[in-house]
């Protein structure tokens, strides 16, 4: 009767694991058991009628005991360990479809959500998000910090989103939503809210960390299917112009498409045209204001492409910029600086030249590397060369440009500030940075005849430049009027197409020995 009742307890862990691993061989042990079943209560009841209590009986009833001990041992057993590889199974695919770090659903996941979301033939929207200060999270505060500001920025996501449509981590600080919002107006009355959910920042083991994102949207239309890759894609090009154009939100749409392309393609030719030495380094020069004689010249960038069409660097240089391409550039231009430098110092022994430097020109040490190893090889006194600065490259990171500048001058090159007046901080630079020059940029310069405004500030920055013991510059000097004035002001040096447009550097050698020969009979 113990084995029976057994046998009748090991019925419901068979049951279970039935249900768990769906095989006929644990159906057939469930029949067993209740074969078993049936069997001990037939023989406890024979037992029972004829009242047998043989030795061989008795050890009978003791083996069907133990046989049911052993079968409910070995079920319970296995339903355990069937159990737990269910779990473990469980796990695994959850870990496939999740992000271990967030929980949020991964990149597969999304995939396949979106595939289905372009199955069902209805407007919706992907939306593709980057934290753009998470960098600065992380080297400020750690990768540890890090990830637990990805954790909470996730759970601020899920819970905003839960509404209408589901979040996905891509990797990294970039995250996805994909809703039914089927408008611009949807999408931004959602960004609104995100932007709402996100204002008071995180706060994250008592320390409060500001959050601040770029979005990217691509609404899906059926009549005009992408697949997925090209639906992901318009969401990240929306998203990195939203992100250079420093807004929280910026829609996909075809000029958007087509500038990047054309961006894309601009840039393959860059860098090929570098490798190919298809850029020239063109020099445009600089004369003393009170006796026009010549102080310097500015290296240009010059790039013609296959048709001949002139490119100007003021649409290539952003690019290279952006592409992180820039150092390369400038390096090229450097190194034929120094080359060329022998040249026009053997027709004017005072002659500098300018080279302008991009922001990240001033990240790592490849320019004070490439400086030192090029004043070895060249033999060349610093003191010919001055570096052109803008405002917008040194107010990315003043302290580095600060650091930057004062390696630069302790090596014994001058600085000068280009284009000055046209950022907002213009003064804060003059006061916290080793300027030694100024050039005013040309915008105030063109038109000073005929502005009084414009006069003012020339002559307001001549004044300054002269408190300070800086010298002064006007860039984009186009005519003896115009040069008269500013001589008269006191303006040290003028450069522009009054003087000479930039020229390659035989022509620019050529200019200077001739200028210098017509001030030599004009002194006569
Ligand atoms: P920038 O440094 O302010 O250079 C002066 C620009 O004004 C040059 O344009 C020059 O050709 C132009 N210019 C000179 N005189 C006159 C004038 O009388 N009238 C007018 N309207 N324009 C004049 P460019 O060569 O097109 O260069 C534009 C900008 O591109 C430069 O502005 C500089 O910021 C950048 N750039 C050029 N070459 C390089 C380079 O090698 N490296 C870097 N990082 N930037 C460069
Ligand atoms: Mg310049
Ligand atoms: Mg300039």
């Amino acid at each position: 009767m113990i084995g029976f009742l057994l046998l009748l307890l090991a019925l419901r862990p068979a049951l279970q694991i039935c249900r768990i691993a769906q095989n006929r061989g644990w159906h057939v042990l469930l029949a067993l058991i209740l074969f078993f079943i049936c069997g001990y209560l037939a023989f406890a009841y024979q037992v029972y009628r004829t009242a047998n209590s043989a030795p061989l009986v008795l050890g009978l009833s003791v083996i069907l005991m133990l046989g049911a001990v052993f079968v409910i041992v070995v079920v319970k057993l296995s339903r355990s360990s069937l159990q737990l590889l269910k779990d473990v199974a469980q796990s695994e695919r959850h870990q496939a479809r999740h992000d271990s770090l967030t929980q949020l659903e991964n990149r597969q996941e999304c995939i396949n959500h979106i595939e289905h979301c372009i199955s069902r033939g209805q407007v919706f929207s992907v939306l593709l998000m980057d934290i753009n200060n998470f960098k600065q999270v992380n080297d400020a505060l750690g990768h540890f910090f890090g990830d637990k500001v990805l954790i909470a920025f996730a759970a601020k996501m899920r819970s905003f989103i839960a509404r209408g449509g589901r979040v996905y981590r891509m990797g990294g600080d970039e995250f996805v939503v994909v809703t039914d919002a089927a408008s611009e107006t949807e999408l931004f009355a959602l960004n609104n809210g995100l932007l709402k959910t996100f204002n008071d920042g995180l706060v994250i083991e008592d320390i409060h960390v500001d959050v601040y994102y770029s979005a990217g949207a691509r609404v899906f239309f059926p009549e005009d299917p992408p697949s997925v890759t090209e639906l992901l894609k318009h969401a990240d090009i929306a998203m990195y112009a939203a992100k250079h154009s420093r807004q929280s939100l910026v829609i996909f749409d075809q000029a958007l498409h087509d500038g990047v392309e054309a961006e894309f393609a601009l840039f393959s030719a860059l860098k090929r045209a570098l490798n190919a030495n298809q850029l020239k380094v063109f020099y445009q020069p600089l004369v003393c204001g009170h006796n026009n004689e010549v102080h310097g010249l500015e290296a240009l960038l010059r790039w013609r492409d296959m048709t001949g069409a002139f490119i100007s660097p003021m649409t290539f240089i952003p690019i290279a910029e952006k592409n992180n391409y820039i150092k390369q550039v400038s390096a090229f231009v450097i190194e034929q600086v120094f080359a060329d430098l022998h040249d026009f110092l053997a027709i004017e022994p005072g002659v500098t030249v300018h080279i302008n430097l991009s922001s990240q020109d001033f990240q790592g040490r490849y320019l004070v590397n490439q400086l030192v190893e090029l004043q070895t090889k060249y033999n060349i006194q610093p003191s010919r060369i001055v570096f052109e600065l803008t405002e917008s490259m040194v107010m990315l990171d003043v302290a580095q440009a600060r650091y930057m500048i004062g390696v630069l001058i302790d090596m014994g090159f001058a600085v000068s500030i280009d284009d000055f007046g046209t950022g907002f901080s213009s003064f804060s630079m003059l006061r916290e940075l080793p300027i030694s020059q100024i050039k005013i940029d040309r915008s105030f310069i063109t038109a000073c005849l005929d502005s009084e405004k414009d006069q003012a500030i020339v002559e307001t920055t001549i004044y300054l430049a002269n408190r300070l013991g800086c010298s002064v510059v006007a860039e984009g000097v186009e005519d003896s009027k115009t040069a008269a004035y500013l001589n008269a002001k006191g303006c040290h040096y003028l450069q522009g197409y009054y003087i000479s447009e930039a020229l390659e550097r035989d022509s620019a050698k050529q200019w200077m020995d001739s200028h210098r020969m017509v001030k030599k009979v004009l002194k006569r």
